[in-house]
């Protein structure tokens, strides 16, 4: 029995602890489920068939069904950073639980690098349910933490890098408002957005929740209004630089991890949600960028990282500009699993909680696996209908 548990946060990754006592009685059940799954035969039962099968919900019937399925499942699992140190305050991993987790897939699953498995995508192969391990930003505890632990293991890895950040070696522009806010006097803030608001800071809590709701309305901002806007914040919330140093890798250690069979992908320039780009910045964001990277690491960077990554993240116009920049592949934080079909422009992927619990994980990533998948028509942010891939979601219990 675990004593706490993560809370998914609206953007990319902040959670916030909740004693168990305060759960919900879902979210009770979960985790007593996973716990008894765990630690029974099923779970081995559950691994045999998830390759072969889906689970789906029929009309009328409270209880899942197992379809017959044909063709490969290919995971994407999502990290940030691995650490509870330092900023960004909402790491809550910790480095021995990400090890189990490592641990875990190397001893179940099938792991491959993201190339091999664009590669067995679109050549439509027959092969076991896959994992691709990646990490998004390109955080300093990924040397330090997670890539001791995929050496050890062999365990292939793709991190998406953040251009400006690897110019200059500061943090994405997220983390000063997480400081900005942190730092704030309080007990109140207030702050300007689509009209005056007062946040109450009288906690961490209250401060971390206050951070991503400032951070999440940036995101739905035209690019040029998020920077002015951030400069202005400023203004009357001061920083502390002194924390927001020596946060991200750096390229020596970048080097080491490469020649250890770690690749590099990009992840923007300034990490905007790249839906609110024009076209010229779309330019500069993934053509300079990967410009950028491949010069100093002296190899291709091919792969994308979409910043926040959801639907309204994405556009069309930025899907024509990961092709007119020749990447192999971009993804997403849309959660599912990909297979034959799967636009790899769109690739969906696993976000992993930063969670206590070794069988929770374990039941993510069975639940992962039986999720059906089916064709579906979408509408992106710049309102083209285009029929795609969908993973349908069997998490009645998330
Ligand atoms: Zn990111």
């Amino acid at each position: 029995m675990h004593s706490d548990v993560s809370i998914k946060d609206p953007g990319e990754g902040a959670r916030a602890r909740v004693p168990f006592s305060h759960l919900s009685f879902r979210q009770k059940s979960k985790r007593l489920l996973a716990g008894g799954l765990f630690h029974s035969r099923l779970l081995r039962l559950l691994r045999r068939l998830e390759g072969s099968h889906i689970l789906r919900f029929v009309p009328g019937s409270y209880v899942p069904q197992f379809r017959n399925f044909m063709g490969s499942k290919f995971g994407i699992l999502c990290y940030h950073r691995v650490g509870i140190e330092g900023m960004p305050y909402h790491s809550r991993l910790e480095p021995r639980i990400f090890e189990a987790q490592m641990n875990y897939l190397k001893k179940h699953y099938r792991l491959v690098p993201l190339s091999r498995m664009c590669r067995e995508l679109e050549d439509g192969c027959v092969v076991p349910p896959t994992i691709a391990i990646t990490f998004d930003d390109g955080y300093r505890d990924l040397y330090t933490h997670a890539f001791p632990v995929l050496r050890r293991l062999q365990i292939p890895a793709t991190i998406y890098l953040i251009g400006e950040c690897m110019h200059s070696g500061t943090p994405p522009w997220y983390d000063r408002i997480f400081s900005a806010v942190h730092h704030a006097p309080g007990p109140s803030l207030e702050v300007k957005l689509d009209t005056a608001r007062t946040f109450k800071i009288d906690s961490p809590a209250d401060r971390s929740s206050t951070a991503w709701e400032l951070v999440c309305y940036l995101r739905s901002l035209d690019d040029t209004d998020r920077r002015e806007w951030c400069i202005n914040f400023e203004r009357f919330n001061s920083v502390c630089e002194d924390e927001l140093q020596s946060r991200m890798l750096d390229w020596p250690q970048i080097r080491e991890m490469s020649q250890a069979g770690i690749s590099f992908g990009a992840h923007t320039w300034t990490h905007p949600s790249v839906s609110r780009l024009s076209s010229e910045a779309l330019d500069r964001e993934l053509g300079e960028t990967k410009a950028f990277l491949e010069a100093a690491l002296s190899a291709e960077v091919a792969d994308f990282a979409y910043p926040f990554g959801k639907p309204e993240d994405c556009s069309s116009l930025a899907e024509r500009a990961l092709s007119k920049f020749q990447y192999r592949s971009a993804v997403t934080t849309s959660e599912g699993i990909n297979s034959s079909g799967t636009n790899v422009l769109k690739l969906r992927r696993l976000q992993i909680a930063e969670d206590k619990s070794l069988p929770l994980f374990a039941l993510a990533i069975a639940q992962m696996f039986f999720e059906s998948v089916e064709d579906a028509s979408v509408q992106t942010r710049d309102g083209v209908e285009v029929r795609e891939h969908m993973t349908k979601s069997v998490r009645g219990l998330s």
